[in-house]
């Protein structure tokens, strides 16, 4: 069972190009747009097979001339005339709708990098792991709603996977995958987000702008409210289970307001191997691209003298519920993790939209878990049903609240 957790290793991917081809899901957003720049200031060592985006026009259109690329792909087809039109006269063929981005996916790229937010990644990412690519994942949802199937698919097509998100890039740099056996625990670390220290009645009030404002990294919408939450800690617990090959009692969370220890491993001789530096996803997105070698990143260098002192609490589950539903979720196992992804994703919109409060998303998530009860899930249908319904419900759930 442990040993099937395994990551394929440098043995199965073929990175020996002198170009390696690149398609990036979700070129518009944070990481993708940090991945752009990777790409821009390693010159000669990359090239773009295709870009994703969701429905901005003008910047993907900007992209794509920018980076030469053969084939765009917009989930939200009511864009297409325009990003046709956008870029007219280019050699680039555009495409729209969601199995455009699929499209995107199954062309021939060495690496596919994994940066579209939430579940609706999950079937262009998988579309890449069936065809046996590298996959720069920083899509966590992928892995949370479907974790187990994706990776045997992942072993299945002896795809490649390595993790884009800070922690589990840190990891990735310091576990001993050829002696497993003498790892103790995997620690992810937390910045604790905007609210680290705030009351449940402060947090009560809290706006959207608020919540995306995060103390250290600078990341879309979603992501920044599930670090508000600390939801996105829980979602990376189940993450790191899934990615690792260690048991759940193995994996710890340990609050580090710094961000510059991204996430350690402790060994059974009492060794703690970390992984540090600024807070800057060039630098894992570089690693992911690169990997098993080096790019040279221009991220602010880290001057220990200059910070002085480094910061750890344990995580406060009563003021962050999160992450005990997600802990609770991963247990339970089957369905219970795609629902919480999925209900979670529902609250997380309708937060940011100005419909229900902070502290309602992780109510919303325990009360579609509740509400749902256990599934079992054997195929990726499940998971995709599964994550309709919890939808639905959860969607039921906010417009009660919002009454
Ligand atoms: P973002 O919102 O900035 O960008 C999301 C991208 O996905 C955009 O290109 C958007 O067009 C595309 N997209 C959105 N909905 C889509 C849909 N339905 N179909 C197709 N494409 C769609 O998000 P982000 O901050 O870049 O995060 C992307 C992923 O990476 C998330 O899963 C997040 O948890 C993870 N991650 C992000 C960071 C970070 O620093 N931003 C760090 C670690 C992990
Ligand atoms: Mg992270």
């Amino acid at each position: 069972m442990i040993e099937e957790k395994i990551l394929s290793t440098a043995d199965t991917a073929d990175l020996s190009h002198d170009r390696r081809r690149v398609t990036i899901l979700g070129s518009t957003g944070s990481i993708g747009r940090n991945t752009l720049d990777v790409i821009g200031r390693s010159k000669g060592e990359f090239q773009i097979e295709a870009l994703t985006a969701h429905s901005n026009v003008k910047l993907l259109s900007e992209q794509a001339r920018e980076y030469n690329v053969p084939f765009v792909a917009l989930a939200d087809d009511s864009g297409y005339s325009e990003l046709k039109d956008a870029l007219a006269g280019t050699a680039t063929e555009v495409a729209a709708g969601p199995e455009a981005v699929i499209a995107a996916a199954a062309r021939n790229a060495d690496i596919v990098v994994g940066a579209i937010v939430g579940a609706a990644g999950l079937r262009p990412t998988m579309t890449a792991v069936r065809r046996g690519a590298t996959i720069a994942l920083a899509n966590k949802e992928c892995l949370v709603c479907a974790g187990a199937l994706f990776m045997e698919e992942v072993a299945k097509h002896q795809a490649v996977l390595l993790p884009v998100d800070s922690e589990h890039n840190a990891i990735f740099q310091v576990f001993d995958f050829n002696n497993a056996d003498s790892v103790e625990k995997i620690i992810l670390t937390a910045s604790g987000g905007p609210f680290r220290t705030c009351t449940r009645e402060e947090m009560a009030h809290m706006s959207p702008a608020q919540a995306v404002a995060h103390p250290n990294w600078d990341m879309g919408a979603k992501i920044s409210v599930d670090s508000a939450t600390m939801m996105n800690k829980g979602l990376e617990y189940i993450e790191a289970y899934h990615l690792f090959p260690v048991r759940q009692d193995q994996i710890d969370i340990l609050v580090h307001p710094q961000s510059v220890i991204h996430s350690m491993v402790s060994y059974h001789d009492g060794s703690v191997l970390a992984q540090l530096g600024t807070p800057d996803m060039r630098t894992p997105i570089s690693y992911a691209l690169k990997w098993p070698k080096r790019l040279t990143i221009p991220a602010k260098r880290l001057n220990l003298v200059e910070i002085s002192r480094l910061d750890f609490e344990a995580p406060d589950e009563i003021r962050f519920p999160a992450i005990r539903l997600a802990r609770e979720a991963l247990q339970t196992g089957g369905g219970a993790p795609t629902i919480l992804n999925a209900a979670n994703e529902i609250a997380v919109q309708g937060f940011l939209k100005g419909q229900i409060g902070l502290l309602d998303i992780a109510a919303i998530v325990e009360e579609t878990l509740a509400v749902m009860g256990s599934h079992n899930i054997s195929r990726i249908q499940d998971v995709h049903d599964i994550d309709d319904n919890a939808r639905v419900i959860a969607q039921s759930l906010m417009e009660k609240l919002s009454r």
